[in-house]
């Protein structure tokens, strides 16, 4: 199966149900400000979870394009390293506001999973949240799924939350179990962090509302969100243990390897760079550029890791733009807006690796020696300072070629640095407050002071000319 017909076998199964297809909301969440990213389905249904807004159904299934590169749902890390982790990829979700609750949800889970796309149950494996008697009494009591595969689980993994506020609940997943011959162990045990049983769906019991002093206030009614990752279930469904894998990364990858050279297609710098293709041109497509702040520094920071990437793999000039064509083959169809602005993120891209690229090179000289003359195995705060301010290394950046090295980065000594260019900025504000227009260069430019961004530390003299 595809990763379209999958799409449209799980809209049309919950349509079939009375449910109300909606297309994916922007990656960029709308009037949220508690929330970097769309990191789920539910997003574009807050307000009608908390009750704030009332829509005509109740009822809805969508397929939403989502982002987990920050704040409380953050894999960036984990891209490159796990099968199943990426920093964008589609969720497909059922809801219900009010209408039903946890025993059809359930119900139209196992059914999707069993009778729909015919998966063998002996290869299915549920948690649920170890205090919720009553979702455990569903699977074990009425629907009969063998209690050797069945596990309870604690907060961490099952009580689900959007953010530190916001709708929340005690939750129960599905893993599918990709066999023997992949490490790990069954969820719950010590363990589970492995890749042999791979989480697929989590069915959300939305219902409270949590608080910023961590109240959980009930919500005006239980509700049900449930958000099952379409890569995940595609490389199950087309016998695949790696997402990076599956129909919709095959290409990427393919185009990724003939730009940098590398020939082995399971190299994971080709995979960072495919997966960061996808976050780096959704975040353009809904309305975010590179800068020195915000959702900004977080798109700044992953097209510069995909460049470093790249760089890796012995490609100096630029590369990572000329991916978009073909994603937009693979995902256009899906997402026609994404076809609608195809020119704005080639060009917002290629420009941001133009101005990474006069820098990278020697940043990476400077790294390299450092790491050359290490005596300890941690890379001191005053180099990555040095690389982030000079050579505009993120921090991340340079701590992900660090761990690729099996070394560290002093973490504090960098925040330290930092501190110290603020309080230099503050000073130099200062003085700018005062010096403002005073300066005329041949009456054509006048220096009109410093500007101080407040994200990064960075001053830079204003001149207008
Ligand atoms: P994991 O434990 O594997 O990190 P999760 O518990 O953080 O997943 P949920 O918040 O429960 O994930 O999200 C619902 C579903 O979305 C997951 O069951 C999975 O199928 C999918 N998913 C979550 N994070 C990612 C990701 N980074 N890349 C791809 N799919 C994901
Ligand atoms: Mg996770
Ligand atoms: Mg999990
Ligand atoms: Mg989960």
């Amino acid at each position: 199966m595809t990763s379209a017909e999958i799409r449209k076998a799980f809209l049309d199964f919950f349509v079939k149900q009375g449910h109300t297809a909606v297309h994916s909301s922007p990656v960029v969440p709308a009037n949220d400000p508690t929330l970097l990213f769309t990191n789920a389905g539910m997003v574009q249904f807050k307000e009608t979870f908390l009750g704030q807004e009332t829509r005509d159904y109740t009822r809805a299934t969508s397929v939403q394009r989502c982002i987990r590169a920050g704040g409380k749902h953050n894999d960036l890390e984990n891209v490159g390293y796990t099968a199943r982790h990426h920093t964008f990829f589609e969720m497909l979700g059922n809801f219900s506001f009010g209408d039903y609750f946890k025993r059809e949800a359930i119900q139209y889970a196992w059914k999707f999973l069993t009778e729909e796309l015919n998966l063998p149950e002996d290869k299915l494996w549920v948690t649920v949240f170890e205090e919720d008697k009553e979702a455990e009494d569903i699977w074990l009591k009425e629907m009969g799924i063998d209690a050797t595969r069945f596990s309870r689980c604690g907060a961490k993994d099952n009580f689900w939350s959007m953010g530190d506020t916001g709708p929340c609940g005690p939750c129960s997943e599905i893993f599918y179990d990709h066999g023997e011959s992949v490490a790990g162990g069954p969820p719950g045990s010590p363990d589970e962090d492995g890749d042999r049983y791979i989480e697929i769906w989590n069915l959300v019991f939305m219902q409270f509302d949590r608080s910023a002093d961590g109240t959980l206030t009930p919500l005006p009614k239980p509700s049900v969100d449930t958000g099952m990752g379409l890569e995940r279930l595609a490389a199950v469904m087309q016998k695949e243990h790696n997402n990076y894998d599956i129909d919709l990364f095959k290409a990427i990858v393919q185009k990724a390897s003939e730009l940098t050279g590398e020939k082995n297609l399971t190299n994971s710098s080709l995979r960072v760079i495919a997966d960061h293709i996808r976050s780096c041109s959704f975040m353009i497509v809904d309305g975010v550029l590179p800068s020195n702040e915000g959702r900004g520094y977080v798109l700044r920071r992953i097209i510069r890791r995909a460049i470093r990437h790249g760089y890796k793999l012995g490609q100096t000039q630029a590369f990572f733009h000329k991916l978009v064509p073909v994603l937009v083959e693979q995902m256009g169809d899906a997402y026609p807006e994404l076809v609608k602005e195809q020119a704005n993120v080639e060009r917002a891209l290629k420009l941001e690796e133009e101005r990474f690229a006069e820098t990278l090179e020697n940043g990476m000289k400077i790294l390299e020696e450092d790491i050359a003359s290490l005596q300890s195995d941690v890379i001191s705060g005053t180099t990555a300072f040095k690389l982030y301010d000079t050579y505009g290394f993120p921090l991340d950046l340079t701590a992900d070629v660090a761990r690729e090295r099996g070394l560290t980065v002093d973490e504090v000594g960098f925040e330290r640095e930092m501190e110290a260019q603020r309080e230099r900025a503050r000073s130099a504000s200062n003085f700018s407050a005062q010096s403002k227009g005073k300066i005329d260069f041949n009456g054509q430019t006048k220096f009109l002071g410093y500007h101080k961004d407040d994200a990064d530390g960075v001053i830079q003299a204003i001149f207008v000319g």
